[in-house]
């Protein structure tokens, strides 16, 4: 019988129609702030010059993070900025849905391939644990992963509560990813990440995981988005790896920092698109700023988002966007598990 997940990976895998496909896949964990809404509207420039097709997909794995009403507010602000989308969880689309939580079996299938590959173990240790193993050494995204249960028996069985953490199990080498406005991305997994979390010890898929599986089963061929994104890159190709799947190509952008020079968040208040509009702000001042603050239009002006795709080619865009890769901000990657 086909699976759901095999009836995907075959589209997925169909020779297309060379379209390109681009996604914004935001955490409805808080409202949309200028940087989320920068990077929504440069990977919606980056696909419409392309000609191709953009996907919404809502990252709500994590329903702790999760705010209610969240994800209306976010597809109501992206609207009224006057993007627009093909497939999307309002929408709908035929490499649905577009709600991560509603993809739990096609994540399950996907893991399924890799514990036949013996690729993944299961791990008891906590977070405490790793960090207080005398020889963990640090990356960039947190404490690197000792090895403690990687030669667990492969042939655990699943206890249905997923009480267990699973891991993926990395192989030694350098991984390189070219990315398009930031240059070369190299990183030896076993060295400066180790180990990584695919599925967490409370039963939610890992970011890593999830958007390996719905980059590849949503046909995206172009990932426009933060350049705090941009250390997980290495692992996600790995997992394409892994999975055989193909890999997009990737373009990390910019954050957008407040006016005291620190990354915009979620959490600490930043300018919100809501804020924005609660002020009475017109969408083509907001796309204008946006814009503006990274170089695709000149200071004070009001633009829609329209106009500023007919002001621009695919080769202006990019060449724009490698302009402010070099002289971007250098931010902390956040903390990814
Ligand atoms: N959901 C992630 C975020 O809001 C983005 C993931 C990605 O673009 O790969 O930060």
């Amino acid at each position: 019988m086909t699976t759901e997940y095999e009836r995907m990976l075959d589209r997925a895998l169909r020779p297309r129609d060379r379209l390109s496909r681009g996604r914004y896949a935001p955490s409805p964990s808080g409202p949309l702030h200028l940087g989320n809404a920068r990077t929504a509207l440069l990977a919606w420039l980056q696909v419409r010059l392309s000609g191709g097709r953009f996907v919404m997909r809502m990252e709500d794995l994590d329903r702790s993070r999760v705010r209610p009403g969240g994800a209306k507010q976010i597809i109501d602000d992206l609207r009224w900025m006057g993007l627009d989308w093909d497939e999307g969880p309002d929408v709908g689309g035929e490499t649905g849905p577009y709600e991560q939580s509603a993809r739990d079996g096609i994540y399950a299938a996907a893991l399924a391939r890799l514990r036949d590959a013996h690729t993944i173990f299961p791990c008891f240790c906590s977070r405490k644990d790793i960090e207080k193993a005398a020889s963990a050494p640090h990356g960039s995204d947190g404490p690197i992963y000792p090895g403690t249960c990687r030669d667990r028996d492969l042939a655990f069985k699943e206890t249905g509560g997923g009480s267990t953490a699973l891991r993926y199990r990395v192989a030694a080498g350098r991984i390189e990813v070219e990315d398009v406005v930031t240059g070369s991305i190299v990183q030896d997994l076993s060295r400066d990440v180790g180990d990584f979390v695919v599925r967490r010890s409370d039963g939610v898929f890992a970011y890593q995981f999830a958007v390996v599986v719905d980059d590849a089963l949503m046909g995206v061929t172009d990932v426009v988005r933060g350049v705090d994104l941009r250390e997980s890159t290495p692992r996600q190709l790995a997992l394409f790896r892994a999975l055989d799947l193909p890999a997009p190509r990737y373009w990390h952008v910019p954050l957008m920092a407040d006016g005291d020079g620190n990354r915009m968040s979620k959490r600490d208040g930043s300018e919100s698109v809501m804020m924005f509009r609660a002020r009475g702000g017109q969408p083509a001042e907001l796309v204008g700023q946006l814009a503006t603050s990274v170089g695709l239009c000149p200071p004070e002006t009001s633009v829609s988002v329209e106009e500023l795709l007919n002001a621009h080619d695919l080769s202006s865009f990019t060449h724009v966007l490698r302009h402010i890769g070099r002289v971007g901000l250098h931010i902390a990657p956040r903390r990814r598990n």
